[in-house]
């Protein structure tokens, strides 16, 4: 996959470059019955169950988007000059406002906020 891609079964985005879902692990191309087996394993998986915690601090929202990305190149990268970090990210699913994080260290370090969509 050269380009992001939205998983089926957990309709999550996936980073280019991954063949596989990096959030449920289902691969990009597979069967209906394989995406709902994948699906069904995310609904009970911990990542769906710490989002329930989420908390949008711009709408107060209860559901996002959580995936991770590495900077290699492109704007992002560029912007905030940390070509070899690793991100992850939290995006609301109402209003889009997303926060990255510092995949490296524990406890999250804040590092950007960025308003995405509308
Ligand atoms: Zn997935
Ligand atoms: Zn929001």
């Amino acid at each position: 996959m050269n380009y992001n891609w939205e998983c089926q079964a957990c309709e999550n985005t996936v980073a280019a470059g991954n063949e596989s879902c990096t959030t449920c692990g289902c691969p990009a191309s597979c069967s209906g019955r394989e995406i709902d087996s994948y699906k069904e394993k995310y609904m009970n998986s911990d990542a769906v169950r710490n989002k329930s915690k989420f908390r949008c601090s711009k709408c107060d929202y209860h559901l996002s988007n959580t995936g991770a990305f590495r900077a290699a190149g492109g704007s992002l990268s560029a912007a905030f000059d940390l070509a070899t970090e690793s991100f992850n990210y939290v995006s609301c699913n109402k209003c889009g406002y997303t926060e990255f994080y510092k995949s490296r260290v524990s406890g999250a370090a804040f590092v950007a906020d960025v308003l995405l969509g509308s």
